[in-house]
Protein backbone atom coordinates (compact mmCIF):
# COMPACT_ATOMS: atom_id res chain seq x y z
CA UNK A 1 0.00 0.00 0.00
CA UNK A 2 1.39 3.51 -0.69
CA UNK A 3 -0.18 6.35 0.98
CA UNK A 4 -0.66 9.67 -0.29
CA UNK A 5 -0.63 13.63 1.20
CA UNK A 6 -2.39 16.15 -0.81
CA UNK A 7 -2.03 19.71 -1.09
CA UNK A 8 -4.39 21.84 -1.62
CA UNK A 9 -7.57 20.36 -0.29
CA UNK A 10 -10.45 22.24 -2.44
CA UNK A 11 -12.67 21.25 -5.26
CA UNK A 12 -9.63 19.29 -7.32
CA UNK A 13 -7.94 17.88 -4.20
CA UNK A 14 -11.26 16.38 -2.66
CA UNK A 15 -12.08 15.09 -6.23
CA UNK A 16 -8.55 13.36 -6.18
CA UNK A 17 -9.94 11.59 -2.36
CA UNK A 18 -12.55 10.35 -3.95
CA UNK A 19 -11.35 9.21 -6.57
CA UNK A 20 -8.61 7.39 -4.64
CA UNK A 21 -10.79 6.32 -2.13
CA UNK A 22 -13.30 4.69 -3.61
CA UNK A 23 -11.84 3.01 -6.93
CA UNK A 24 -8.17 2.87 -5.93
CA UNK A 25 -6.79 -0.24 -4.17
CA UNK A 26 -2.79 -0.04 -3.13
CA UNK A 27 -2.97 3.67 -2.78
CA UNK A 28 -4.90 5.80 0.22
CA UNK A 29 -4.83 9.39 1.04
CA UNK A 30 -3.65 10.42 4.45
CA UNK A 31 -3.11 13.78 5.21
CA UNK A 32 -3.25 17.11 3.64
CA UNK A 33 -2.08 20.49 3.59
CA UNK A 34 -3.93 23.79 3.13
CA UNK A 35 -3.47 27.34 3.75
CA UNK A 36 -7.53 27.38 4.73
CA UNK A 37 -9.21 26.51 7.95
CA UNK A 38 -12.16 25.46 6.06
CA UNK A 39 -10.45 23.07 3.83
CA UNK A 40 -8.51 21.71 6.91
CA UNK A 41 -11.86 21.13 8.33
CA UNK A 42 -13.63 19.43 5.91
CA UNK A 43 -10.41 17.32 5.69
CA UNK A 44 -10.65 16.22 9.52
CA UNK A 45 -14.08 15.07 9.32
CA UNK A 46 -12.43 11.88 6.69
CA UNK A 47 -9.78 11.45 9.56
CA UNK A 48 -6.84 12.76 7.83
CA UNK A 49 -3.92 14.32 9.11
CA UNK A 50 -3.26 18.02 8.83
CA UNK A 51 0.12 19.03 8.24
CA UNK A 52 1.24 22.16 9.69
CA UNK A 53 4.01 23.47 7.11
CA UNK A 54 4.30 21.84 3.75
CA UNK A 55 7.99 20.80 4.85
CA UNK A 56 6.61 18.59 7.57
CA UNK A 57 4.44 16.45 4.64
CA UNK A 58 7.86 16.43 2.55
CA UNK A 59 9.70 15.16 5.51
CA UNK A 60 7.27 12.68 6.43
CA UNK A 61 8.74 9.34 5.84
CA UNK A 62 5.27 7.51 5.20
CA UNK A 63 4.66 9.67 2.38
CA UNK A 64 5.22 8.28 -0.35
CA UNK A 65 3.00 10.30 -3.65
CA UNK A 66 2.45 14.23 -3.41
CA UNK A 67 -1.01 15.24 -4.71
CA UNK A 68 -0.73 18.80 -5.77
CA UNK A 69 -3.87 20.78 -6.57
CA UNK A 70 -3.20 24.03 -5.97
CA UNK A 71 -4.15 27.59 -7.67
CA UNK A 72 -1.81 27.54 -10.73
CA UNK A 73 1.22 30.14 -9.61
CA UNK A 74 2.15 27.73 -6.69
CA UNK A 75 2.53 24.41 -8.46
CA UNK A 76 6.25 24.68 -9.34
CA UNK A 77 8.12 25.45 -5.69
CA UNK A 78 5.86 22.64 -4.44
CA UNK A 79 7.14 20.31 -7.24
CA UNK A 80 10.56 21.11 -6.65
CA UNK A 81 9.84 20.66 -3.09
CA UNK A 82 8.19 17.35 -3.35
CA UNK A 83 10.84 16.11 -5.50
CA UNK A 84 13.87 17.20 -3.89
CA UNK A 85 12.34 15.09 -0.60
CA UNK A 86 12.29 12.20 -3.16
CA UNK A 87 8.41 12.31 -3.24
CA UNK A 88 6.46 10.49 -6.44
CA UNK A 89 4.50 13.70 -7.54
CA UNK A 90 1.01 14.05 -9.56
CA UNK A 91 0.28 17.64 -9.83
CA UNK A 92 -2.90 19.63 -11.19
CA UNK A 93 -2.81 21.01 -14.85
CA UNK A 94 -1.43 23.55 -15.92
CA UNK A 95 1.61 22.36 -14.25
CA UNK A 96 3.28 25.63 -13.99
CA UNK A 97 2.57 28.91 -16.76
CA UNK A 98 5.60 28.77 -18.33
CA UNK A 99 8.10 26.74 -20.47
CA UNK A 100 11.30 27.69 -18.33
CA UNK A 101 10.05 26.93 -15.58
CA UNK A 102 9.28 23.00 -16.49
CA UNK A 103 12.11 22.85 -17.73
CA UNK A 104 13.55 23.42 -14.06
CA UNK A 105 11.19 21.24 -13.17
CA UNK A 106 12.36 18.45 -15.59
CA UNK A 107 15.87 18.60 -14.37
CA UNK A 108 15.12 18.13 -10.86
CA UNK A 109 12.82 15.53 -11.79
CA UNK A 110 16.31 14.10 -13.62
CA UNK A 111 17.85 14.32 -10.04
CA UNK A 112 14.97 13.04 -8.12
CA UNK A 113 14.23 9.25 -7.28
CA UNK A 114 10.17 10.32 -7.36
CA UNK A 115 8.54 9.41 -10.71
CA UNK A 116 6.43 12.87 -11.67
CA UNK A 117 3.22 13.30 -13.90
CA UNK A 118 0.32 15.59 -14.37
CA UNK A 119 -2.91 15.49 -13.89
CA UNK A 120 -4.31 15.57 -17.82
CA UNK A 121 -7.43 13.46 -17.00
CA UNK A 122 -9.05 15.24 -20.16
CA UNK A 123 -7.37 12.77 -22.29
CA UNK A 124 -9.69 10.20 -21.27
CA UNK A 125 -13.30 12.00 -21.60
CA UNK A 126 -15.49 9.69 -23.79
CA UNK A 127 -16.46 12.62 -26.22
CA UNK A 128 -12.41 13.28 -26.86
CA UNK A 129 -11.73 9.26 -27.11
CA UNK A 130 -14.53 8.92 -29.59
CA UNK A 131 -13.01 11.79 -32.17
CA UNK A 132 -9.82 9.80 -31.73
CA UNK A 133 -11.50 6.25 -32.59
CA UNK A 134 -13.41 8.24 -35.51
CA UNK A 135 -10.07 9.19 -36.25
CA UNK A 136 -7.72 5.93 -35.97
CA UNK A 137 -10.44 4.34 -37.78
CA UNK A 138 -10.64 6.21 -41.06
CA UNK A 139 -14.17 6.15 -40.83
CA UNK A 140 -14.03 9.69 -42.59
CA UNK A 141 -10.98 9.35 -44.40
CA UNK A 142 -7.93 12.07 -44.38
CA UNK A 143 -8.88 14.99 -41.73
CA UNK A 144 -8.24 18.14 -42.84
CA UNK A 145 -10.19 20.77 -40.18
CA UNK A 146 -10.61 19.69 -36.86
CA UNK A 147 -12.89 21.60 -34.15
CA UNK A 148 -13.07 21.70 -30.48
CA UNK A 149 -14.53 23.59 -28.35
CA UNK A 150 -15.93 23.79 -24.33
CA UNK A 151 -18.77 26.85 -24.73
CA UNK A 152 -20.33 28.08 -21.38
CA UNK A 153 -22.17 31.03 -20.16
CA UNK A 154 -20.58 31.15 -16.53
CA UNK A 155 -19.60 34.59 -17.72
CA UNK A 156 -17.64 35.52 -14.63
CA UNK A 157 -14.56 33.52 -13.51
CA UNK A 158 -14.73 31.75 -10.32
CA UNK A 159 -12.17 32.49 -7.32
CA UNK A 160 -8.21 32.87 -8.58
CA UNK A 161 -9.41 32.04 -11.96
CA UNK A 162 -10.10 35.47 -12.11
CA UNK A 163 -6.30 37.16 -11.62
CA UNK A 164 -3.13 36.68 -13.47
CA UNK A 165 -1.16 36.44 -10.41
CA UNK A 166 -2.44 33.24 -10.05
CA UNK A 167 -2.27 32.07 -13.45
CA UNK A 168 -6.21 32.17 -13.66
CA UNK A 169 -7.79 32.91 -17.24
CA UNK A 170 -9.12 30.09 -19.92
CA UNK A 171 -5.83 29.20 -21.93
CA UNK A 172 -4.53 27.93 -18.71
CA UNK A 173 -7.30 26.30 -17.38
CA UNK A 174 -9.13 24.98 -20.50
CA UNK A 175 -6.52 25.60 -23.09
CA UNK A 176 -4.06 23.26 -21.87
CA UNK A 177 -6.92 20.54 -21.76
CA UNK A 178 -7.64 20.95 -25.23
CA UNK A 179 -4.22 21.51 -26.57
CA UNK A 180 -3.01 18.31 -24.89
CA UNK A 181 -5.80 16.44 -26.81
CA UNK A 182 -5.08 18.25 -30.29
CA UNK A 183 -1.59 17.15 -29.65
CA UNK A 184 -2.45 13.36 -29.07
CA UNK A 185 -4.75 13.27 -32.65
CA UNK A 186 -1.65 14.39 -34.68
CA UNK A 187 1.60 13.02 -34.33
CA UNK A 188 3.37 15.41 -35.95
CA UNK A 189 4.72 18.93 -35.08
CA UNK A 190 2.38 22.29 -35.28
CA UNK A 191 4.21 24.74 -37.68
CA UNK A 192 2.58 27.80 -36.52
CA UNK A 193 -0.05 29.17 -34.47
CA UNK A 194 -2.74 32.28 -34.44
CA UNK A 195 -4.75 32.96 -31.40
CA UNK A 196 -7.38 35.44 -30.53
CA UNK A 197 -7.89 36.17 -26.69
CA UNK A 198 -10.52 37.89 -25.22
CA UNK A 199 -11.50 39.38 -22.31
CA UNK A 200 -15.07 40.36 -22.21
CA UNK A 201 -15.35 40.91 -18.71
CA UNK A 202 -12.78 39.63 -16.90
CA UNK A 203 -10.11 42.86 -15.67
CA UNK A 204 -7.14 40.82 -15.75
CA UNK A 205 -6.97 37.42 -18.32
CA UNK A 206 -8.42 36.48 -21.12
CA UNK A 207 -12.21 34.62 -20.53
CA UNK A 208 -12.93 33.37 -24.29
CA UNK A 209 -10.46 31.78 -26.23
CA UNK A 210 -9.67 30.73 -29.80
CA UNK A 211 -6.32 29.19 -31.05
CA UNK A 212 -5.81 27.95 -34.73
CA UNK A 213 -2.76 25.24 -34.95
CA UNK A 214 -1.41 24.08 -38.09
CA UNK A 215 0.01 20.90 -38.28
CA UNK A 216 2.96 19.54 -40.81
CA UNK A 217 0.94 16.87 -42.55
CA UNK A 218 -1.50 19.33 -43.31
CA UNK A 219 -4.72 19.05 -40.76
CA UNK A 220 -5.71 22.63 -38.68
CA UNK A 221 -7.07 22.52 -35.91
CA UNK A 222 -9.50 25.59 -34.14
CA UNK A 223 -9.33 25.09 -30.10
CA UNK A 224 -12.47 27.06 -28.55
CA UNK A 225 -13.06 27.67 -24.93
CA UNK A 226 -16.06 30.18 -24.30
CA UNK A 227 -17.76 31.63 -20.90
CA UNK A 228 -19.79 34.07 -22.81
CA UNK A 229 -21.47 32.13 -25.26
CA UNK A 230 -25.33 31.80 -24.63
CA UNK A 231 -26.05 29.35 -28.36
CA UNK A 232 -23.30 26.84 -28.09
CA UNK A 233 -21.49 25.26 -31.04
CA UNK A 234 -20.56 20.94 -31.05
CA UNK A 235 -18.27 20.37 -28.49
CA UNK A 236 -16.21 18.37 -31.94
CA UNK A 237 -17.28 18.92 -35.51
CA UNK A 238 -14.56 16.93 -37.83
CA UNK A 239 -14.04 17.29 -41.32
CA UNK A 240 -12.44 14.72 -43.18
CA UNK A 241 -12.28 13.89 -46.94
CA UNK A 242 -14.79 11.64 -46.94
CA UNK A 243 -17.11 12.51 -44.37
CA UNK A 244 -18.11 14.66 -41.26
CA UNK A 245 -18.32 13.86 -37.77
CA UNK A 246 -20.51 15.53 -35.06
CA UNK A 247 -19.84 15.13 -31.37
CA UNK A 248 -22.39 17.49 -29.70
CA UNK A 249 -21.90 17.60 -26.43
CA UNK A 250 -19.88 15.69 -23.44
CA UNK A 251 -22.90 12.63 -23.06
CA UNK A 252 -22.06 12.03 -27.08
CA UNK A 253 -24.45 12.26 -28.62
CA UNK A 254 -24.04 13.08 -32.34
CA UNK A 255 -23.40 11.38 -35.66
CA UNK A 256 -21.21 10.63 -38.63
CA UNK A 257 -22.30 11.35 -42.16
CA UNK A 258 -19.88 9.83 -44.82
CA UNK A 259 -20.01 9.44 -49.08
CA UNK A 260 -21.67 6.41 -49.69
CA UNK A 261 -18.72 5.54 -51.78
CA UNK A 262 -15.93 6.78 -53.55
CA UNK A 263 -18.26 7.20 -56.74
CA UNK A 264 -20.44 9.41 -55.14
CA UNK A 265 -17.54 12.22 -54.84
CA UNK A 266 -19.49 13.97 -58.01
CA UNK A 267 -23.52 13.76 -59.39
CA UNK A 268 -25.01 15.19 -61.69
CA UNK A 269 -25.67 18.84 -59.61
CA UNK A 270 -27.88 21.60 -61.93
CA UNK A 271 -28.07 24.96 -60.41
CA UNK A 272 -30.62 24.99 -57.38
CA UNK A 273 -32.72 28.04 -56.95
CA UNK A 274 -32.61 28.86 -52.89
CA UNK A 275 -34.26 31.75 -51.06
CA UNK A 276 -30.64 33.06 -50.95
CA UNK A 277 -30.79 32.92 -55.16
CA UNK A 278 -28.96 30.12 -57.56
CA UNK A 279 -26.09 27.69 -56.15
CA UNK A 280 -24.75 25.17 -57.85
CA UNK A 281 -21.62 24.49 -55.20
CA UNK A 282 -24.18 24.46 -52.67
CA UNK A 283 -27.03 22.60 -53.34
CA UNK A 284 -27.96 19.98 -51.21
CA UNK A 285 -26.47 16.10 -51.94
CA UNK A 286 -28.71 13.94 -52.98
CA UNK A 287 -29.51 11.90 -49.73
CA UNK A 288 -28.23 8.56 -51.74
CA UNK A 289 -24.96 9.69 -51.65
CA UNK A 290 -24.14 9.51 -48.33
CA UNK A 291 -24.75 7.30 -45.42
CA UNK A 292 -25.68 8.30 -41.97
CA UNK A 293 -24.34 6.61 -39.00
CA UNK A 294 -24.34 6.75 -35.33
CA UNK A 295 -20.82 7.51 -32.96
CA UNK A 296 -18.74 4.38 -32.07
CA UNK A 297 -19.39 3.59 -28.26
CA UNK A 298 -17.21 4.01 -26.41
CA UNK A 299 -16.55 2.22 -23.01
CA UNK A 300 -14.08 2.88 -20.03
CA UNK A 301 -11.26 0.49 -18.86
CA UNK A 302 -13.85 -2.11 -17.60
CA UNK A 303 -15.76 -2.03 -20.71
CA UNK A 304 -18.49 0.10 -18.60
CA UNK A 305 -20.30 2.81 -18.82
CA UNK A 306 -18.02 6.39 -18.47
CA UNK A 307 -18.79 7.82 -14.86
CA UNK A 308 -16.96 10.92 -13.21
CA UNK A 309 -13.35 8.86 -12.12
CA UNK A 310 -12.79 6.91 -15.23
CA UNK A 311 -9.95 9.12 -16.27
CA UNK A 312 -8.66 8.24 -12.53
CA UNK A 313 -8.91 4.76 -12.62
CA UNK A 314 -6.53 4.84 -15.79
CA UNK A 315 -4.49 7.57 -14.74
CA UNK A 316 -3.70 6.60 -11.21
CA UNK A 317 -3.15 2.23 -11.79
CA UNK A 318 -1.12 3.86 -14.50
CA UNK A 319 1.08 5.67 -11.76
CA UNK A 320 1.00 2.61 -9.74
CA UNK A 321 2.66 0.46 -11.86
CA UNK A 322 4.62 3.39 -12.50
CA UNK A 323 6.02 3.36 -8.85
CA UNK A 324 6.43 -0.57 -8.94
CA UNK A 325 8.54 -0.04 -12.51
CA UNK A 326 5.72 -2.15 -14.66
CA UNK A 327 5.19 1.03 -16.69
CA UNK A 328 5.78 4.49 -18.45
CA UNK A 329 3.62 6.97 -17.30
CA UNK A 330 0.98 7.88 -19.44
CA UNK A 331 1.35 11.40 -19.05
CA UNK A 332 5.39 12.74 -19.07
CA UNK A 333 6.95 16.23 -18.31
CA UNK A 334 7.74 16.14 -21.96
CA UNK A 335 4.75 15.86 -23.53
CA UNK A 336 2.93 19.17 -20.86
CA UNK A 337 6.75 21.11 -22.30
CA UNK A 338 5.40 20.79 -25.54
CA UNK A 339 1.57 22.31 -24.72
CA UNK A 340 3.26 25.26 -22.49
CA UNK A 341 5.64 26.24 -25.71
CA UNK A 342 2.51 26.14 -27.54
CA UNK A 343 0.68 28.54 -24.93
CA UNK A 344 3.23 30.65 -24.47
CA UNK A 345 3.38 31.05 -28.25
CA UNK A 346 -0.74 31.59 -27.98
CA UNK A 347 0.13 34.32 -25.66
CA UNK A 348 2.82 36.26 -28.19
CA UNK A 349 0.19 36.04 -31.20
CA UNK A 350 -2.46 37.24 -29.65
CA UNK A 351 -0.64 40.07 -27.93
CA UNK A 352 1.17 40.84 -31.59
CA UNK A 353 -1.74 40.50 -33.58
CA UNK A 354 -0.19 37.68 -35.87
CA UNK A 355 -0.20 34.08 -36.32
CA UNK A 356 3.55 32.86 -35.27
CA UNK A 357 5.57 30.21 -37.61
CA UNK A 358 6.99 27.62 -34.99
CA UNK A 359 7.83 23.68 -35.12
CA UNK A 360 7.01 21.87 -31.84
P1 LIG B 1 -9.91 25.56 -5.50
O1 LIG B 1 -9.81 27.02 -5.29
O2 LIG B 1 -11.23 24.89 -5.44
O3 LIG B 1 -8.95 24.80 -4.47
C1 LIG B 1 -7.63 25.21 -4.23
C2 LIG B 1 -7.27 24.84 -2.80
O4 LIG B 1 -5.90 25.17 -2.61
C3 LIG B 1 -8.06 25.65 -1.75
O5 LIG B 1 -8.53 24.78 -0.75
C4 LIG B 1 -7.06 26.65 -1.21
O6 LIG B 1 -7.30 26.99 0.14
C5 LIG B 1 -5.76 25.90 -1.37
N1 LIG B 1 -4.58 26.75 -1.50
C6 LIG B 1 -4.49 27.94 -2.16
N2 LIG B 1 -3.21 28.36 -2.14
C7 LIG B 1 -2.50 27.42 -1.48
C8 LIG B 1 -1.14 27.28 -1.13
N3 LIG B 1 -0.21 28.17 -1.49
N4 LIG B 1 -0.77 26.20 -0.41
C9 LIG B 1 -1.67 25.27 -0.01
N5 LIG B 1 -2.98 25.35 -0.30
C10 LIG B 1 -3.38 26.41 -1.03
O7 LIG B 1 -9.22 25.30 -6.92
P2 LIG B 1 -9.43 24.03 -7.85
O8 LIG B 1 -10.51 24.29 -8.80
O9 LIG B 1 -9.45 22.80 -7.01
O10 LIG B 1 -8.06 24.08 -8.70
C11 LIG B 1 -6.85 23.60 -8.15
C12 LIG B 1 -5.95 23.09 -9.28
O11 LIG B 1 -6.64 22.04 -9.94
C13 LIG B 1 -5.64 24.14 -10.34
O12 LIG B 1 -4.35 23.96 -10.80
C14 LIG B 1 -6.65 23.84 -11.43
O13 LIG B 1 -6.21 24.25 -12.72
C15 LIG B 1 -6.75 22.34 -11.34
N6 LIG B 1 -8.03 21.78 -11.82
C16 LIG B 1 -7.97 20.70 -12.62
C17 LIG B 1 -9.12 20.13 -13.11
C18 LIG B 1 -9.02 18.92 -13.98
O14 LIG B 1 -10.01 18.48 -14.52
N7 LIG B 1 -7.85 18.34 -14.12
C19 LIG B 1 -10.36 20.67 -12.77
C20 LIG B 1 -10.38 21.77 -11.92
C21 LIG B 1 -9.21 22.32 -11.45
Amino acid sequence: MYNAAIIGFGGMGKWHYNAITKQIDGLKVTGIYDIREEARKEALKYALHIYKEPQELFSDRTIDLVIIATPNDSHKDYILQALEAGKHVVCEKPVVLNASDLVEIMEAEKRSQGLFTIHQNRRWDKDFQTVKTILETGTIGQPYFIESRVNGSSVFLHGWRDYKINGGGMLYDWGVHLIDQALLLNSGKVTSVTAHLFNVHAQEVDDNVKVLLSFEDGLSMLVEIATNCFIPLPRWHVSGADGTAIVENWECEGKIVQLADRKALKWDNDIVYTAAGPTRTMAPRPVNTTVQKPLPEIKDAHGNEYHQFSSADIFYHNLLKAMDGRAELLVTSQEALRVMKIIELAFQSSAEKRGLVCSI
